[in-house]
């Protein structure tokens, strides 16, 4: 089933022109309220009036999250305050938070979006959401909340921690579908295979965001959950969660383009790039009243795809985001992501999907530590064994990242569990300049 026929399976060209013209209007706001916003534009001698079409899209100045921050609270809502209904804020690990702010209509525009992904996932009126992302000033709880009640599913508002109770609730009161991070999921289904409360659950769908995660996180999850797994998208700055989701193919996530407009860029020079070619992911909001980011810098690595899909959407699809640009180490002139390493892991019997990566330089060399936790019923007082193991896993890891790197195995439930978003890297090297 598809919630909106008509917006998601409009033709490229019909999408173009409604683009286009919510662009213009976008323009004209965003330069006619926001006075940093016009400042840039004058700058490069830009005037609303040259955007002409979504073709002049690129034209236009970036917005980041430093322009959020040095705008704290208000200073990039369009609008009158009084037209204002929320306000969520994304914590910053330094400094302000970053403040998000929504009219009436943006929030009905929230909820549309999430009913559309939740449509995608195969959730309908008769499934029982249990969700657990966080409720407050994160957008992950309430954004899912108001789109799984749009679509008529019961929505059962758990929000995050006492994962006790929350094994309880989904067993109890017959969760069909699990939201939560992909992490979190993980550890759930650790705690219901330890309460050998497997078999009695009636979950079936999973829509997992908030970070990014592998294919072979997602095969992990559905195995071992029996569920099918969904990525869903989304960012404060953007709306929340629902920017995008994959459908039942799992071959890219659909943006609602209709009101987020996706351009892939050059980290390293901001150069446009191509449909299929990887790099980072800038959105325009083009229909939100309160705070419509032009060009906002995602900081996620993404690529594009705009043929038409199997499941009859022609909706553009952004390839499942796999790092960050600031997850990105660079390790010896390499560039490496924490999720390639989660990726070998995965596929190694023996190993748990919980690591750490412990990244320090040594005489003016970076060294990388991969700590690996062991499965409990692999883990061995035999010294052999465990070095074999370990010789093992170190070979893998190094030619899937082309660099040397020491592996530590440690004891079964030693590496940390997180119930947000997970930390998997820890690096002591300090500043370079
Ligand atoms: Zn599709």
């Amino acid at each position: 089933m598809i919630w909106n026929e008509r917006i998601e399976t409009m033709s490229r060209d019909e999408m173009r022109e409604l683009q286009s013209k919510n662009l213009r209007s976008a323009v004209n706001r965003v330069y006619n309220s926001i006075e940093s916003y016009r400042k840039k534009m004058d700058a490069i001698g830009l005037e609303p009036g040259d955007i002409k079409s979504i073709d002049d899209l690129s034209k236009l100045p970036f917005t980041t999250k430093d322009d959020l921050r040095d705008a704290y609270p208000y200073g990039m809502i369009c609008v009158p305050m009084e037209e204002v209904v929320r306000v969520h804020a994304s914590s910053g690990t330094t400094g302000k938070q970053t403040v998000v702010a929504y009219t009436k209509n943006d929030i009905d525009l929230w909820s549309e979006v999430m009913a559309r992904s939740m449509t995608m996932t195969g959730v309908t009126k008769h499934d029982i959401v249990h969700v657990s992302y966080g409720y407050g000033l994160f957008t992950g709880g309430l954004g899912a909340h108001y789109g799984t009640e749009c679509v008529g599913a019961v929505t059962v508002p758990v929000s995050t921690g006492n994962t006790k109770r929350q094994l309880q609730l989904l067993h109890d009161f017959g969760a069909t579908v699990l939201m939560c991070t992909p992490s979190y999921a993980l550890y759930l289904t650790e705690m219901i295979e330890n309460a050998g409360l497997m078999d009695e659950m009636k979950l079936r769908v999973g829509v997992f965001g908030a970070e990014p995660w592998t294919e072979e996180m997602r095969h992990t999850i559905e195995e071992r959950l029996h569920i099918s797994a969904h990525d869903i998208y989304g960012l404060s700055e953007i709306i929340g969660p629902g920017v995008s989701c994959e459908c039942k193919m799992k071959n890219g996530l659909h943006v609602a383009e209709d009101h987020f407009v996706p351009e892939i860029v050059d980290p390293a020079d901001d150069s446009l790039l191509g449909e299929g070619e990887s790099g980072e992911l800038i959105f325009s909001c083009i229909t939100k009243e309160a705070m419509p980011l032009l060009r906002y810098r995602t900081r996620d690595i993404s690529s594009l795809n705009l043929q038409k899909c199997e499941c009859g959407r022609t909706s553009v699809r952004m390839m499942k985001p796999m790092g960050r640009v600031d997850d990105m180490l660079i390790i010896r002139g390499v560039n490496i992501f924490p999720s390639q390493i989660e990726s070998v892991l995965l596929g190694i019997t023996e190993a748990s999907p919980f690591f750490m990566l412990i990244v320090d330089r040594v005489n003016n060399l970076d060294t990388i530590e991969v700590q690996v936790e062991m499965k409990p019923e692999f883990f061995s007082d035999e010294v052999r064994a465990i070095e074999r193991l370990r010789t093992r896993i170190t070979k893998e890891i190094e030619s899937t990242l082309g660099i040397t790197v020491t592996v530590t195995l440690v004891e079964p439930q030693t590496i940390q569990r997180f119930e947000g978003k997970a930390v998997r890297v820890i690096d002591r090297r300090g500043k370079l300049y």
